[in-house]
């Protein structure tokens, strides 16, 4: 067990916060969605009440290593202003500046301040500036944040499944650290979730690729009592056991491993589920997201797909048979999208789960769902506020579900 915020003393200390406010921004650099930032409110108002002075330290967008002016975190501080109703100081440039240092030692009991963004500084993924690859680099960074704070909350759920300078150097060289709020949460439901189910436990599998949930798949195996799989993967899956799958996403080399992964489903018993039909088209437009006019589309009558057609999304006589399977569930965790989601006309199967995900937690069940795509799905159906979590970091959350130590947690300090 990793210690808490309630297990360390923070009064009249310099707490340096990772936080993830890696959040959408428009044209105008406007925040499009500050739910990231809200989520971590919790933690930053609980250090203010305990009369800690608040280091924030995230990263933003993809500089790599370079300051882009566009991806500095001035924009957040100002919201963050707005959501706290107090001020946050907040140096531009270069998060270990003399600048950055100089208002965080000046910074008092009560008041807060967010560095620049960590990415400019190749050193935080462990670089050079050349881009190469250089562990020794990311420690100097992580001691220059360090020197900044006495002790370390990580609040980041969304990175902790990265070794990096903010997220897993930086304990080294501070006196204590432990989970936020927003983490400790995180932990709690998915690690309870998984490890203490109420059965019958359904994980339900979607997106592109098997190869992104092997692992996933091969963890889950162990712990489910049954596997629904949706979006393209389960035309791979199909495509093994000799099903047609026309021109739909098949991972050909994954064929083998499809197959292995159905039989030891068996040996475990564990109810495999695939779509036993599918809606189908002739052409979609991947680049613009649409369904050409003179796209056919329709549904099979059987798993089969003809040639010239690809599937798209699960088919009417799936989400009947899904639908009995997720009803009966009391633990469900769901990860990916049952079709191409991003077109209204393809995105049916996966606002119908959400539904049905809604409707099992209505009648008890506990639910958690991950992944940028589950969750706006459920938001499209209007069913977020229904389910038990939906968790702030889809990588994180999936490297959980693969049963993989988290970097960012496995270097916090223990519980006594
Ligand atoms: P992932 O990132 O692996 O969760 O995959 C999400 C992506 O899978 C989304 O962009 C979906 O459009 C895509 N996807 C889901 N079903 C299909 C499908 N049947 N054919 C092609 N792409 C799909």
């Amino acid at each position: 067990m990793k210690k808490t915020l309630a297990d360390i003393n923070v009064k009249g200390k310099k707490v340096l916060v990772r936080v993830d406010y890696n959040v959408p921004l428009n044209a105008s650099l406007q925040i499009t969605n500050d739910k990231r930032i809200a989520a971590t409110l919790p933690t930053i108002e609980y250090l203010l009440k305990k009369n800690a002075a608040v280091i924030l330290m995230s990263h933003l967008g993809r500089p790599k290593g370079k300051v882009v002016s566009e991806m500095s975190l001035k924009p957040i501080s100002v919201c963050l202003s707005e959501l706290l109703g107090k001020p946050v100081k907040f140096v531009g440039g270069d998060c270990i500046s003399a600048e950055s240092k100089k208002v965080a030692a000046d910074l008092k009991s009560g008041e807060i301040l967010l560095l620049e963004n960590l990415r400019f500084h190749p050193e935080e993924e462990g670089k050079n500036a050349a881009g190469e690859k250089v562990k020794a680099s990311m420690d100097v960074f992580a001691k220059e944040l360090a020197s900044m704070g006495e002790i370390f909350v990580q609040d980041a759920f969304g990175t902790v499944h990265r070794a990096h300078a903010s997220t897993a150097s930086i304990v080294k060289y501070v006196k204590d650290a432990a989970v936020g709020f927003l983490v400790e949460k995180e932990l709690k439901f998915l690690g309870e979730t998984i490890e203490k189910p109420a059965r019958p436990f359904l994980a339900i599998l979607g997106g592109a690729k098997v190869s992104d949930k092997i692992n996933v798949i091969e963890n889950l195996l162990n712990k489910v009592d049954a596997i629904l799989i949706g979006g393209a993967m389960a035309y791979t899956f199909l495509k093994s056991q000799g099903v047609s799958a026309g021109t739909s996403l098949v991972e050909d080399d994954k064929l083998e491993l499809a197959d292995e992964l159905l039989k030891k489903a068996k040996e475990k018993k564990v109810d495999f589920l695939l779509p036993v039909d599918h809606i189908i088209t002739n052409k979609v437009d991947f680049v613009n997201k649409q369904v050409p006019s003179d796209a056919d589309i329709k549904a099979t009558v059987d798993e089969a797909i003809s040639e010239g057609y690809m599937g798209v999304d699960v088919g009417p006589q799936s989400l009947e048979k899904f639908s009995e399977v997720v009803k009966f569930s009391k633990t469900i965790v769901w990860n990916g999208p049952l079709g191409i989601f991003e077109i209204d006309e393809f995105s049916k199967g996966t606002i119908k789960i959400a539904e049905l995900v809604a409707e099992a937690t209505d009648d008890g069940a506990i639910s958690v769902i991950g992944g940028g795509d589950s969750v706006s799905a459920v938001k499209k159906a209007g069913a977020d506020k229904r389910i038990s979590h939906i968790s702030t970091g889809g990588g994180a959350s999936l490297e959980f579900l693969e049963g993989k130590e988290l970097p960012g947690i496995a270097a916090l300090s223990d519980k006594k």
